[in-house]
Protein backbone atom coordinates (compact mmCIF):
# COMPACT_ATOMS: atom_id res chain seq x y z
CA UNK A 1 0.00 0.00 0.00
CA UNK A 2 2.61 2.95 -1.09
CA UNK A 3 -0.01 5.79 0.01
CA UNK A 4 0.99 4.37 3.51
CA UNK A 5 4.67 5.16 3.24
CA UNK A 6 4.10 9.06 2.76
CA UNK A 7 4.28 9.57 6.62
CA UNK A 8 6.82 8.29 9.37
CA UNK A 9 5.24 6.39 12.19
CA UNK A 10 6.55 5.92 15.80
CA UNK A 11 6.15 3.35 17.81
CA UNK A 12 5.16 4.75 21.15
CA UNK A 13 5.56 1.45 22.65
CA UNK A 14 7.77 -1.26 21.69
CA UNK A 15 10.60 -3.54 24.41
CA UNK A 16 13.36 -3.71 21.89
CA UNK A 17 15.60 -4.51 24.19
CA UNK A 18 14.55 -7.69 24.96
CA UNK A 19 15.92 -11.28 24.43
CA UNK A 20 13.58 -11.73 21.17
CA UNK A 21 15.44 -8.79 18.87
CA UNK A 22 19.16 -9.89 20.21
CA UNK A 23 19.60 -12.29 16.90
CA UNK A 24 18.29 -9.91 14.65
CA UNK A 25 17.84 -6.03 16.42
CA UNK A 26 19.59 -5.10 13.34
CA UNK A 27 17.70 -6.10 10.26
CA UNK A 28 14.70 -5.27 12.09
CA UNK A 29 15.14 -1.80 12.38
CA UNK A 30 16.02 -1.62 8.77
CA UNK A 31 13.16 -3.16 7.60
CA UNK A 32 11.47 -0.59 9.92
CA UNK A 33 13.19 1.89 8.35
CA UNK A 34 12.26 0.95 5.18
CA UNK A 35 8.49 0.92 6.48
CA UNK A 36 8.71 4.71 7.16
CA UNK A 37 8.67 3.73 11.19
CA UNK A 38 11.13 6.66 11.93
CA UNK A 39 11.25 6.04 16.09
CA UNK A 40 10.54 3.53 18.96
CA UNK A 41 10.04 4.65 22.55
CA UNK A 42 11.73 2.03 24.50
CA UNK A 43 10.55 1.17 28.14
CA UNK A 44 11.86 0.48 31.56
CA UNK A 45 10.35 -2.36 32.89
CA UNK A 46 13.13 -3.05 36.07
CA UNK A 47 16.02 -1.23 37.80
CA UNK A 48 18.80 -3.47 36.71
CA UNK A 49 17.65 -3.71 32.98
CA UNK A 50 17.76 0.92 32.69
CA UNK A 51 21.39 0.65 32.30
CA UNK A 52 21.52 -1.93 29.73
CA UNK A 53 18.64 0.09 28.19
CA UNK A 54 19.99 3.56 27.75
CA UNK A 55 23.19 2.03 26.59
CA UNK A 56 21.01 0.49 23.55
CA UNK A 57 18.91 3.50 22.82
CA UNK A 58 22.30 5.35 22.85
CA UNK A 59 23.17 3.62 19.62
CA UNK A 60 20.52 5.06 17.34
CA UNK A 61 19.58 8.37 16.69
CA UNK A 62 15.66 7.00 16.31
CA UNK A 63 15.17 5.24 20.02
CA UNK A 64 14.18 6.94 22.79
CA UNK A 65 13.94 5.71 26.51
CA UNK A 66 11.80 5.45 29.19
CA UNK A 67 12.65 4.12 33.23
CA UNK A 68 10.29 2.82 35.25
CA UNK A 69 9.63 -0.89 37.13
CA UNK A 70 7.03 -2.65 35.16
CA UNK A 71 3.88 -4.41 37.43
CA UNK A 72 5.48 -7.32 36.74
CA UNK A 73 8.92 -6.94 37.48
CA UNK A 74 7.65 -5.67 41.18
CA UNK A 75 7.63 -8.97 42.60
CA UNK A 76 11.74 -8.91 42.55
CA UNK A 77 12.41 -5.11 43.63
CA UNK A 78 15.37 -5.27 45.61
CA UNK A 79 14.17 -2.31 47.19
CA UNK A 80 11.31 -0.72 49.11
CA UNK A 81 8.47 0.99 46.94
CA UNK A 82 9.52 4.37 48.50
CA UNK A 83 13.23 4.03 47.45
CA UNK A 84 12.11 3.94 43.86
CA UNK A 85 11.61 7.35 43.28
CA UNK A 86 14.82 8.53 44.21
CA UNK A 87 16.24 5.23 42.38
CA UNK A 88 14.65 6.88 39.06
CA UNK A 89 15.42 10.50 39.94
CA UNK A 90 18.60 9.51 40.17
CA UNK A 91 18.77 7.29 36.72
CA UNK A 92 17.04 10.08 34.75
CA UNK A 93 18.92 13.00 35.99
CA UNK A 94 22.44 10.71 35.01
CA UNK A 95 21.30 9.75 31.89
CA UNK A 96 19.92 13.00 30.99
CA UNK A 97 23.43 14.61 32.31
CA UNK A 98 24.58 11.89 29.67
CA UNK A 99 23.00 13.52 26.72
CA UNK A 100 20.73 10.34 27.09
CA UNK A 101 17.25 10.65 25.46
CA UNK A 102 14.71 9.52 28.33
CA UNK A 103 11.27 10.56 27.55
CA UNK A 104 8.86 9.03 30.03
CA UNK A 105 8.48 7.43 33.00
CA UNK A 106 7.88 3.85 32.61
CA UNK A 107 6.47 1.30 32.44
CA UNK A 108 4.53 1.46 35.48
CA UNK A 109 1.21 0.54 36.88
CA UNK A 110 -1.26 -1.68 38.01
CA UNK A 111 -2.24 -5.27 36.88
CA UNK A 112 -4.97 -7.55 38.90
CA UNK A 113 -3.86 -10.38 36.44
CA UNK A 114 -0.38 -11.37 38.83
CA UNK A 115 0.07 -12.42 42.50
CA UNK A 116 1.73 -9.18 43.54
CA UNK A 117 -0.31 -8.13 45.99
CA UNK A 118 -2.25 -4.81 44.82
CA UNK A 119 -1.22 -2.80 48.15
CA UNK A 120 2.04 -2.91 46.79
CA UNK A 121 1.51 -2.69 42.77
CA UNK A 122 -0.03 0.43 44.63
CA UNK A 123 3.20 1.98 46.36
CA UNK A 124 5.31 0.84 43.49
CA UNK A 125 2.91 2.74 40.63
CA UNK A 126 2.41 6.03 43.38
CA UNK A 127 6.25 6.40 43.66
CA UNK A 128 6.70 6.44 40.31
CA UNK A 129 3.65 9.20 39.65
CA UNK A 130 6.23 11.25 42.00
CA UNK A 131 9.03 10.54 40.40
CA UNK A 132 7.03 11.72 37.31
CA UNK A 133 6.16 14.84 38.61
CA UNK A 134 9.45 15.88 40.24
CA UNK A 135 11.19 15.42 36.83
CA UNK A 136 8.62 16.69 34.28
CA UNK A 137 7.88 13.60 32.73
CA UNK A 138 4.85 12.07 31.30
CA UNK A 139 4.16 8.44 32.29
CA UNK A 140 3.80 5.42 30.24
CA UNK A 141 0.86 3.21 32.79
CA UNK A 142 0.42 -0.11 31.86
CA UNK A 143 -3.09 -1.06 33.61
CA UNK A 144 -4.94 -4.73 33.24
CA UNK A 145 -8.16 -5.13 34.91
CA UNK A 146 -7.62 -1.82 37.26
CA UNK A 147 -8.93 0.78 35.40
CA UNK A 148 -10.67 2.40 38.68
CA UNK A 149 -7.77 2.23 40.56
CA UNK A 150 -5.03 3.64 38.53
CA UNK A 151 -8.10 6.71 37.77
CA UNK A 152 -8.02 6.99 41.50
CA UNK A 153 -4.61 7.26 42.03
CA UNK A 154 -4.07 9.37 38.68
CA UNK A 155 -6.93 12.02 40.08
CA UNK A 156 -5.17 12.30 43.34
CA UNK A 157 -1.75 13.01 41.84
CA UNK A 158 -3.00 14.81 38.84
CA UNK A 159 0.54 14.30 36.74
CA UNK A 160 1.63 17.34 35.30
CA UNK A 161 2.80 16.26 31.63
CA UNK A 162 -0.07 13.34 31.27
CA UNK A 163 1.01 10.23 29.54
CA UNK A 164 -0.32 7.12 28.04
CA UNK A 165 -2.35 4.56 29.35
CA UNK A 166 -0.51 1.77 26.72
CA UNK A 167 -2.50 -1.11 24.68
CA UNK A 168 -5.88 0.47 26.23
CA UNK A 169 -8.29 -1.77 26.42
CA UNK A 170 -11.75 -0.43 27.84
CA UNK A 171 -15.30 1.19 27.29
CA UNK A 172 -15.16 4.84 25.86
CA UNK A 173 -16.39 6.05 29.00
CA UNK A 174 -13.21 4.96 30.92
CA UNK A 175 -11.07 6.24 27.44
CA UNK A 176 -13.05 9.78 28.50
CA UNK A 177 -12.23 9.86 31.74
CA UNK A 178 -8.32 8.93 31.07
CA UNK A 179 -8.60 11.65 28.51
CA UNK A 180 -9.38 14.35 31.06
CA UNK A 181 -6.59 13.56 32.87
CA UNK A 182 -4.39 14.46 30.21
CA UNK A 183 -3.75 10.51 29.07
CA UNK A 184 -3.73 9.11 25.81
CA UNK A 185 -5.20 5.95 24.68
CA UNK A 186 -2.71 3.11 23.50
CA UNK A 187 -3.87 1.61 20.02
CA UNK A 188 -1.96 -2.17 19.45
CA UNK A 189 -2.36 -5.39 18.18
CA UNK A 190 -6.11 -6.02 19.90
CA UNK A 191 -7.54 -3.99 17.35
CA UNK A 192 -6.77 -6.20 14.42
CA UNK A 193 -9.05 -9.04 16.55
CA UNK A 194 -12.64 -8.47 15.25
CA UNK A 195 -13.91 -10.24 18.39
CA UNK A 196 -12.48 -7.16 20.36
CA UNK A 197 -15.52 -5.56 20.36
CA UNK A 198 -15.64 -3.09 22.90
CA UNK A 199 -11.76 -1.88 22.18
CA UNK A 200 -12.44 -2.11 18.57
CA UNK A 201 -15.69 0.58 19.43
CA UNK A 202 -13.64 2.76 21.71
CA UNK A 203 -11.29 3.65 19.10
CA UNK A 204 -13.22 4.07 16.10
CA UNK A 205 -14.99 7.07 18.43
CA UNK A 206 -12.67 8.57 20.56
CA UNK A 207 -10.66 11.85 19.48
CA UNK A 208 -8.07 10.90 17.02
CA UNK A 209 -6.14 13.81 19.08
CA UNK A 210 -6.15 11.47 21.84
CA UNK A 211 -4.65 8.12 20.16
CA UNK A 212 -1.34 6.92 19.83
CA UNK A 213 0.61 3.81 18.37
CA UNK A 214 2.39 0.86 19.74
CA UNK A 215 2.92 -2.10 18.97
CA UNK A 216 4.37 -3.94 22.22
CA UNK A 217 6.48 -6.20 20.43
CA UNK A 218 7.68 -8.89 21.36
CA UNK A 219 4.25 -9.18 22.85
CA UNK A 220 0.74 -8.71 21.26
CA UNK A 221 0.55 -10.55 18.18
CA UNK A 222 -1.86 -9.06 15.37
CA UNK A 223 -4.85 -11.34 14.33
CA UNK A 224 -3.50 -14.19 11.79
CA UNK A 225 0.43 -13.59 13.55
CA UNK A 226 -0.82 -15.96 16.66
CA UNK A 227 1.77 -17.40 18.59
CA UNK A 228 4.65 -15.64 16.27
CA UNK A 229 6.97 -12.90 17.73
CA UNK A 230 5.37 -9.54 17.56
CA UNK A 231 7.56 -7.06 15.63
CA UNK A 232 7.41 -2.74 15.72
CA UNK A 233 7.65 -3.47 11.58
CA UNK A 234 4.02 -4.41 11.73
CA UNK A 235 3.09 -1.07 13.18
CA UNK A 236 1.28 -0.05 9.77
CA UNK A 237 -1.15 -2.74 10.03
CA UNK A 238 -2.47 -0.88 13.19
CA UNK A 239 -2.76 2.29 11.75
CA UNK A 240 -4.33 0.61 8.85
CA UNK A 241 -6.82 -1.25 10.61
CA UNK A 242 -7.95 2.16 13.06
CA UNK A 243 -8.09 3.81 9.16
CA UNK A 244 -10.33 1.05 8.49
CA UNK A 245 -12.44 1.07 11.82
CA UNK A 246 -12.86 4.99 11.26
CA UNK A 247 -13.38 5.10 7.81
CA UNK A 248 -10.71 7.55 7.09
CA UNK A 249 -7.70 7.79 5.06
CA UNK A 250 -4.77 5.72 6.74
CA UNK A 251 -2.45 8.95 6.14
CA UNK A 252 -4.53 11.09 8.46
CA UNK A 253 -4.39 8.60 11.25
CA UNK A 254 -0.59 8.28 10.45
CA UNK A 255 -0.45 11.96 10.42
CA UNK A 256 -2.23 12.86 13.91
CA UNK A 257 -0.93 10.04 15.90
CA UNK A 258 2.45 11.11 15.16
CA UNK A 259 1.97 14.35 15.97
CA UNK A 260 0.45 13.24 19.25
CA UNK A 261 3.28 10.92 20.36
CA UNK A 262 5.75 13.82 19.42
CA UNK A 263 3.85 16.56 21.30
CA UNK A 264 3.86 13.56 24.26
CA UNK A 265 6.69 12.62 24.77
CA UNK A 266 8.77 16.09 23.17
CA UNK A 267 10.60 14.07 20.23
ZN1 LIG B 1 5.05 -3.00 27.67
Amino acid sequence: MPEAQAMPLIDSHCHFDFDAFAVDREQVWQRCIAREIQALIIPGISIPQWRRLFALVNTQPGWFGAAGVHPWWVAELAVEPAQVQRALEERVTRERGGGNRCVAVGECGLDANISTPMEVQLAVFEAQLRAAQSLDLPLIVHCVRAHNEVIRLLKAVRPRKGGVIHAFSGSREIADEYWRLGFYLGAGGTITYPRAVKTRATFSSVPLESVLLESDAPDMPHAGRQGERNSPEYLPAVAETLAELRGIRVEEVIAQTGKNTRALFNV
